[in-house]
Parts: structure tokens; C-alpha cells; sequence
């Protein structure tokens, strides 16, 4: 419980500061402020104590140098408790500083400005704001630390209730607050800097300034809560910058296979290029001259399984894909942009949500590290953004593929890889007609695709995002009626593997790189 008297108020963010300051002013807080902020609240007839009359310095170094001084952080931290700390205010003449209200410079809006400067981002590293927030918020028994504009109101109402006075609850909510404003603050400085001038790709600390976008209805389940967090440095298509045109409020799960949807589009830049995705992986996909071709294409190599599904197109959605796809039972459509009639037939469907990319899709822009949550920690690796070519082509088999297979065989190579492992598919020109994902045995998936593909299995290409163990699945592949496979090789079984391909006459590939999504 603190009795608010004398408030310390200096900030960058001066939204709902005047009315605050008023309300503070009104109920008999003495105000100190620095340059900025005094100026604003004294033009509004708010008188402020200058925080230079406090240090006994003026503001200087261009600001760099304003609030850092004992008179200023002693008043802060002083333990109200112990009567030493109680007596050398006494003796300093420095009095008590009950609330610290500040937020602070504004590093990410600067970074994300067009044309700022380095120097002027660095500039925006604020030094005097987060000392005081963190000093308030060590002493938080006896200091309310107000880091947010969203808590001017409340913090009123309580004082009105409560004779003056914060309770411990709230402060104690308001140091939470503000450790984690400027622990973000510096995570923030650390991976903006740390793009600006790489080191090691693996630092000793990891830090990731993540901020709320958005609280999520449940999450993987509705037994589950949720929230949304994201960098706000990313740059390119990602789901966190997707523009929502229309529908229900984005799920949990619906972000997930966004996140797939990208992945596979970015594989596919230079063609017109459609994925159906479910619970994150494809159900189809293919390329064609046109997204319409892409569009019917790859909802029919799994028609049945596409309902519910998610749609990602890296063209402009015509009127005519808008119109195949307002047939079906759909998640969500999403396409760099949207033909205005596209968009009249599309949001005909009250909860479809569609999601606009406004820019195109393009390895370029791929994440460069991927991480997953363990219990107590975090895997990071760097991602696999590379493509196979042609020229990474091992032949092993005594049929070479014809110039039609080397073409279905890499594009097939390029979709394995972001699949569920373990994963076969098969492929015919540009589409993908069979998808076995995420067995546990690769037989199983080999087995799967053939099933899935049905009589269209016939003369297409098997892709395996990692070699085979045994001939088993080879042999399930001629039976299906596939006629070339792309694996990455490296089994101890590579030669028995081999065979198996050469007495079923098929063309087979090494890649010598295994693409596992686990
Ligand atoms: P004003 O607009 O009042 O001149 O400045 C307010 C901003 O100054 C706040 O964002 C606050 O965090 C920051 N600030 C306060 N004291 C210091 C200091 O000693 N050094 C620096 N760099 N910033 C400070």
C-alpha cells in the first residue's frame, strides 16, 4: 500500500498524459518532470517541479543525461522500511518519490520508420527511462511504476477509492509490467542491433522481443488458452503482418497452417501456385500458367480431404478461382491481392477469412532460424532455405531420368520438405498426386501416397524427404506404378535400395540432402 504524493512523470508516449497528470495534480500529488513532458502539462496550466531543480543540473547531452542522479533515483529507491535508508534521505535533503510514471523512447516505432537513420535509432535507445522504471519497480512495495497509458484510468479509480492510495496487488502487477517492458525493450535493441552488425549465429543469450499481437480465442484446443506474440522487426509475408479483409477472428490452429501455406508458396515464387493445406500439411498443391489452373488442380488431388481447409494462392485470386473456391467449405483463402469482384464473391461467406499478403511471396523472405519449445528451453537451428537443382542430382540407378522426370522429381523434392516426417509423395509434371505424411514408418508412407493417388499413382515421380531403410518402399513405389524416385541416399542399405529400383526398371536420384520436418 503506498499513499501517492509526489510523482516523478516523464515520457516519450504523451497520449492521456495531461488528463492524468491533472487527475494527479487534483488530488494533491506534487509533480516532477523533465523537458518534454513539463512543457506540455505547464502549456496546459499543470504546474511540474522541473527535474532540473531536482539534480541541481540542467537536462544535457542532448537529453542523453536528464533523470540520472541520486536525488532523482535515492527518492525512488530509498527502502521505506529500514531507517537508515529514511535518515540519509533526510540527511541528502532528498525527498521521496512515490510514483514513476514513464515510458519510453521510441526505438521500435524509429526502427520501423521509413528512412530513420542508425544514429538516430540509437539515439532512441533510451538510458534514463528504463533506470528509473527499473529502480521503481526493485522498490515496489513502496513505488507504483506506471509504464502504460492504459493504466492512467484505473490508477485514478483506485486512488479514489482508496484514500490516495495503491494497493499491493496493483503494484505488484505494475513492476510485473514494467520488467517485462523493459526486458522487450532490450530484446528489441539486441536483435535489432544484431542484424545490423551479425556475429555468431548462435549468441550465448537468446533474445526475441516478442510482443502481443493479439489473444487468441483457445488454442490448439479449446481447452487451451492462447495468445499471438510476434517480432515486430519482421519483414516480408509472415502471419503476423496479414491484412484480414474479411471473416471470423483468426484461430490458433488457422495460423499454424498459414505458416505451412507460406512455407510451400515460397518454394514456388516464379510460378502461379496453389496449396491446400490441412492441420499444417498440404493436401495438394500444384503450379500452372494461371492461379485458376494451380487453384482446380491442387484442390483435386485431395478433394475429400481439402473440406475445412486452407487456401494460399502467390497470385492476385480472380473471379473465377473466387468463384471455384465459394463452392467449397474453406478455412481460409489467402492470395497477395483480390480481384474487387473476387472479393464480392468470397465475402459472401460470413465466416471464410480472407487474408491478404499485399506483397508477394518469396524465399528471400523465408525465416533463417526455426525453433521449437522443450520443456525449460528452446532448439534453434537454422533453417534449410535452400534449393535442390539439377546440378545436385546423383544418378545411381542404371536409367537416367528423362529430361519430364528431372522436372517432376525437383519440384516434388521441393514440396517433401515441408511435410511431416516421415513423408513419400508422388508427383506428375506440376502437381503433387499422393501424399503420404507423418508415419512412422516410411513403408507406411510410400503405401499411403500410392493409396491416396489411386490409378493416378501410375507414371508419376516418388520424392522421400529421407533415404530409404529397406527396398520395401521402392518396391511399393513400382507397385504403384511410379517411375522415378528422389531421396537423399545414406543408407547402409543404399546398394540393396539400388537394386530395387534397377529390377523395376525406375530412374532414381540422390540428393544427398535429407529434408525431415520433425
Ligand atoms: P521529455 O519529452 O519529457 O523531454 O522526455 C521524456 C523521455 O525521456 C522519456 O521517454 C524518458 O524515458 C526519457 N528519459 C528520462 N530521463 C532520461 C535520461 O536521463 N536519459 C535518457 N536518455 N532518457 C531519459
Amino acid at each position: 500500500m503506498v499513499k501517492i504524493e509526489r510523482a516523478l512523470v516523464s515520457v516519450s508516449d504523451k497520449n492521456g498524459i495531461v488528463d492524468f497528470a491533472d487527475a494527479l495534480r487534483s488530488r494533491g500529488v506534487e509533480l516532477i518532470s523533465t523537458g518534454g513532458t513539463a512543457a506540455l502539462l505547464n502549456d496546459k496550466g499543470i504546474p511540474t517541479v522541473n527535474v532540473s531543480d531536482i539534480t541541481g543540473f540542467p537536462e544535457m547531452l542532448d537529453g542523453r543525461v536528464k533523470t540520472l542522479h541520486p536525488n532523482v533515483h535515492a527518492g525512488i529507491l530509498a527502502r521505506r522500511d529500514v531507517p537508515e535508508h529514511m535518515e540519509q534521505l533526510k540527511k541528502m535533503n532528498i525527498k521521496k518519490i512515490d510514483m514513476v510514471v514513464v515510458n519510453l523512447y521510441p526505438f521500435k516505432e524509429t526502427v520501423l520508420k521509413p528512412n530513420s537513420t542508425l544514429e538516430n535509432i540509437i539515439e532512441n535507445i533510451d538510458i534514463g527511462g528504463p533506470s528509473m522504471i527499473r529502480a521503481a519497480a526493485k522498490n515496489y512495495n513502496s513505488v507504483a511504476v506506471v509504464t502504460d497509458p492504459s493504466y492512467y484510468n484505473p490508477i485514478i479509480e483506485e486512488m479514489d477509492s482508496s484514500n490516495g492510495e495503491i494497493g499491493e496487488e496493483t503494484l505488484k502487477r505494475l513492476m510485473l509490467e514494467a520488467y517485462r517492458s523493459t526486458a522487450a525493450y532490450d530484446c528489441m535493441i539486441s536483435e535489432y542491433l544484431g542484424g545490423v552488425f551479425p556475429t555468431e549465429q548462435f549468441p550465448k543469450y537468446l533474445t526475441i522481443g516478442m510482443e502481443k499481437v493479439q489473444d487468441l480465442r483457445y488454442g490448439e484446443n479449446p481447452s487451451q488458452a492462447a495468445a499471438f506474440y510476434a517480432d515486430p522487426f519482421t519483414k516480408g509475408v509472415a502471419a503476423s503482418r496479414l491484412e484480414k479483409l474479411h471473416g471470423k477472428e483468426i484461430s490458433f490452429n488457422n495460423i499454424l497452417d498459414i505458416e505451412s501455406a507460406l512455407s510451400l508458396l515460397r518454394e514456388f515464387e516464379e510460378r502461379p501456385c496453389a496449396v491446400v493445406i490441412k492441420h499444417t500439411n498440404p493436401c495438394g498443391i500444384a503450379c500452372a500458367d494461371n492461379i485458376y489452373d494451380a487453384f482446380i488442380t491442387a484442390y483435386n488431388v485431395d478433394s475429400l480431404a481439402a473440406f475445412g481447409c486452407v487456401i494460399g494462392l502467390n497470385r492476385e485470386c480472380d473471379v473465377a478461382t473466387a468463384d471455384e473456391i465459394s463452392k467449397h467449405f474453406v478455412e481460409i483463402v489467402m492470395a497477395p491481392s483480390f480481384a474487387p469482384e473476387a472479393l464480392e464473391i468470397l465475402t459472401k461467406k460470413k465466416n471464410v477469412r480472407i487474408m491478404r499478403t499485399n506483397e508477394a511471396v518469396t524465399l528471400a523472405d523465408a525465416p533463417t532460424l526455426k525453433m521449437k519449445y522443450v520443456k525449460g528451453g528452446m532448439l534453434v537451428q537454422s533453417a534449410d532455405n535452400s534449393q535442390v537443382t539439377r546440378d545436385n542430382l546423383r544418378v545411381v540407378t542404371n536409367r537416367a531420368p528423362t529430361e519430364e522426370e528431372i522436372k517432376t522429381l525437383l519440384f516434388a523434392n521441393r514440396v517433401v520438405k515441408h511435410i511431416w516426417s516421415n513423408t513419400v509423395i508422388l508427383a506428375k509434371g506440376e502437381r503433387v498426386v499422393g501424399i503420404g505424411a507423418g508415419q512412422m514408418s516410411r513403408v507406411d508412407s510410400s503405401f499411403i501416397a500410392g493409396h491416396k493417388a489411386g490409378e493416378d499413382a501410375k507414371g508419376s515421380v516418388m520424392a522421400s524427404d529421407a533415404f530409404f531403410p529397406f527396398r520395401d518402399g521402392v518396391d511399393e513405389a513400382a507397385k504403384v506404378g511410379a517411375t522415378a524416385i528422389i531421396q537423399p541416399g545414406g543408407s547402409i542399405r543404399d546398394e540393396e535400395v539400388i537394386q530395387a529400383a534397377n529390377e523395376h526398371n525406375m530412374a532414381m536420384v540422390f540428393t544427398g540432402t535429407r529434408v525431415f520436418r520433425h
